[in-house]
């Protein structure tokens, strides 16, 4: 079975490794012939607006998948109706693509998300900031990750600066919220709509990117927001008929309730320590779901901590001496900014980023932003 990855970046290596594992063959779609999935996978250069080189690329494959979200809706729609089965749901990465859209689609199904407002002028910025509390996160609507998109605005002063950044397209405001944690949950739904979740994870980010995800949360109190987030996931699973694995990344507020951030139709960096961590990956079970096949079970081997390598890769010799440590190299070359890699640590009680050997590993994986 030919399984092909729209993206050829590090999930789509990842997600090639673990077709290769059940004996199917992965092709990736890229625009770079560098991309670092094509070391594992057959790499089929192309644009993502490229409509014929996309149609031809589904045309050989037997599923479709993508691990690149922004590809437009109207190519969307049109590799949907080529006959290959294209998951994770179309209709929902559509929506997903779009900060004001996703924000909809989770209301409309019950979910919690931050107060905001739509803004397309300097006047809208202005009064989103009054109506929001005076505190916001200003976002583009579309193409933002990794902090990028993005500028918290706490005082009037600093409005001007950011509408000259980037008020040139259309704009979310959102409450800028006092979160006590971060915490992200990552399910599988298969082609029998079974649905498989992994433990919730906690997650620490630094300037909007994410440094350190630990799993299974420690804090019973965190632990106790496991069900409702479950709840939250298998709602829109379910109404979009979704095959494969989902994300959705949510805000502890400061009351203790879950508030979704953002979500994610795809594996997703908050879950790389399956990998290591858990019986069945976040990988392997996308792909199982793709393939028709029965999920696999999502337990955790005991807990993990994951840190990633952003900017540059720590010393293997010097990551793989701490107790538990598994290093993952993308192959990717090095820039600020760009995860180059992670690195897991699996153990038998929680990881505390205070103590050895956490501490160390945060000290040694490189966060090179600039
Ligand atoms: P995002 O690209 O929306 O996932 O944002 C990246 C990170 O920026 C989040 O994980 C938070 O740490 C921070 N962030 C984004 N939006 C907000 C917000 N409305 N309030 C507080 N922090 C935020």
């Amino acid at each position: 079975m030919r399984l092909g990855i729209l993206g050829g970046g590090q999930l789509g290596r990842m997600l090639a490794l673990a077709a290769h594992a059940l004996g199917l063959e992965p092709l990736a779609y890229d625009p770079s012939p560098e991309a670092c999935a094509g070391d594992v996978a057959r790499l089929v250069t192309g644009a993502f607006d490229d409509t014929r080189a996309l149609q031809k690329f589904a045309s050989e494959v037997d599923a479709l998948t993508y691990e690149f979200e922004n590809i437009d809706a109207a190519l969307l729609d049109d590799l949907g109706e080529r006959g290959v089965p294209f998951d994770p749901s179309p209709r929902f990465l559509a929506r997903s693509q779009d900060r004001l859209e996703e924000k909809r689609a989770l209301v409309e199904l019950g979910v919690p998300v931050t107060p905001h407002r739509p803004v397309s002028s300097r006047a809208e910025l202005e009064e989103a900031f009054d109506a929001l509390g005076g505190a916001i996160v200003l976002k583009t609507r579309r193409l933002g990750y990794d902090g990028r998109g993005q500028i918290r605005i706490e005082s009037r002063a600093a409005l001007d600066d950011a509408w000259a950044r980037l008020g040139s397209r259309p704009l979310i405001a959102e409450v800028l919220v006092p979160f006590r944690t971060e915490v992200s949950l990552v399910a599988t739904r298969g082609r029998d709509g079974r649905m498989v979740f992994y433990p919730l994870t906690e997650n620490r980010h630094r300037h909007g990117i994410l440094r350190l995800s630990r799993a299974p949360v420690a804090d019973p109190a965190l632990e106790a927001l496991a069900p409702i987030a479950e709840d939250y996931l298998r709602r829109i699973a379910e109404h979009y008929g979704y095959v494969g694995t989902l994300t959705v990344e949510f805000f502890v507020d400061p009351d203790g309730r879950l508030v979704a951030n953002e979500t994610a139709p795809r594996v997703h960096n908050s879950g790389h320590w399956t990998i290591d961590g858990a019986k069945t990956s976040q990988f392997a079970n996308h792909v199982r779901a793709l393939a028709g096949y029965p999920l696999g079970p999502s337990r955790p081997h005991g807990h993990t901590a994951m840190v990633n390598c952003v900017g540059a890769l720590p010393d293997p010799r010097a990551v793989l001496a701490l107790p538990g440590a598994q290093l993952h190299d993308y192959r990717k070359a090095p820039r600020p900014g760009r995860k180059v890699g992670h690195v897991t640590l699996v153990g038998e009680s929680p990881f505390d980023p205070e103590a050895d050997p956490l501490k160390t590993l945060l000290r040694l994986a490189p966060f090179r932003v600039d």
